[in-house]
């Protein structure tokens, strides 16, 4: 029998988890982020504009959807550089649309206590909570183990990008906060605040890392379950069919690549690469002694990634 890790009846929406528009220090308003977005096949958009949650309901219609959330952050204070200094940023996704509360967040008082008190503060309001731009933070991984209640992770953050390519896409310190025990959901954005327009400008931040949310519909409560389920997948292009295992295999079908991989807990891994010149779209492996989890990396021919959540052993397959 099947055991569908990524079910091909699912329908994927593409969705863009972090942005700025002109409600904080973003350049463009909303309406046009959702005319932008939405003429490249975005129809998820979450609205996570500095330290104050608001609705963007209106620009709801069947082919997108606008996120209720806000980016909340607090960061050392001191003599030392700004840019020496731990700042932690994180996502507060409301599941219902007009009906939330704000989350107090003084982005001054930065230790780990206020922190895990701001996230219990999100959680017990209804919010889905992810950490943002993890390289960006300096957190160690360490610290990053002492934040709590947290269920999504930002893989790949793209304005990071801009600033050296090598700090936007973290799978390191994902897969080894994975290892520790920690469960989060890898989540592919932008964080786009469009101060180097047009679109085509080598440092524009949009339409650089997205997330494939795997539901029926399109609608609020659907997606915010997927989101819940860890029906997600984070992406810089290209895209995973289906995967599933079968008989001690897992099999997997996506977009042309370059390599299809599986990771694990442990350092078995399995990949299938394509010839030079060629793409494939294919991986059958075994999954032996990969211990609790495994996960699949794909990379395409431009060096673009999609990496999956872990799905574990007894209970995912
Ligand atoms: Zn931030
Ligand atoms: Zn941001």
């Amino acid at each position: 029998m099947k055991n569908y890790l990524i079910s091909p009846k699912k329908k994927q929406f593409k969705a863009n988890m972090h942005s700025h528009s002109t409600c904080s220090d973003g350049r463009l308003t909303p309406e046009e982020l959702k005319e932008a977005y939405k003429a490249r096949g975005y129809s998820v958009f979450a609205f996570s504009d500095h330290l104050k949650v608001q609705s963007h309901s209106d620009l709801a219609d069947e082919d997108f959807l606008p996120l209720t959330s806000c980016e909340l952050d607090v960061a050392q204070q001191g003599d030392n550089s700004f840019n020496l200094r731990k700042a932690f940023h994180f996502n507060i996704i409301s599941r219902h649309p007009d009906d939330f509360q704000q989350v107090p967040c003084n982005p001054r008082n930065y230790s780990m206590e206020y922190i895990n008190e701001m996230i219990a503060d999100a959680r017990a309001k209804n919010y889905f909570v992810t950490i943002n731009h993890p390289n960006w933070a300096l957190f160690t991984e360490d610290e990053f183990m002492q934040v709590e209640g947290v269920s999504g992770f930002e893989l790949y953050n793209c304005i990071t990008a801009n600033f050296g390519g090598a700090l936007s896409f973290t799978p390191d310190i994902y897969l080894d906060l994975l290892r520790r025990g920690k469960r989060l959901y890898p989540f592919g954005a932008d964080d786009n605040h469009s101060f180097c327009l047009p679109f085509d400008h080598p440092q524009n931040d949009s339409f650089g890392g997205f997330t494939y949310i795997l539901a029926d519909r399109l609608e609020y409560d659907e997606i915010i379950a997927a989101m819940d389920k860890g029906d997600v997948y984070c992406s810089t292009g290209p895209q995973i069919f289906e995967a599933y295992t079968k008989d001690g295999k897992l099999y997997a079908k996506t977009s042309p690549a370059a390599q299809i991989a599986m990771l694990s807990e442990s350092g078995a891994t399995a990949a299938a690469n394509a010839p030079d010149g060629e793409e494939i779209g294919e991986l059958c492996c075994d999954i032996d002694g990969t211990g609790k989890f495994i996960l699949l990396h794909v990379v395409d021919g431009e060096g673009n990634h999609a990496m999956t959540r872990a799905f574990y052993k007894g209970e995912d397959y």
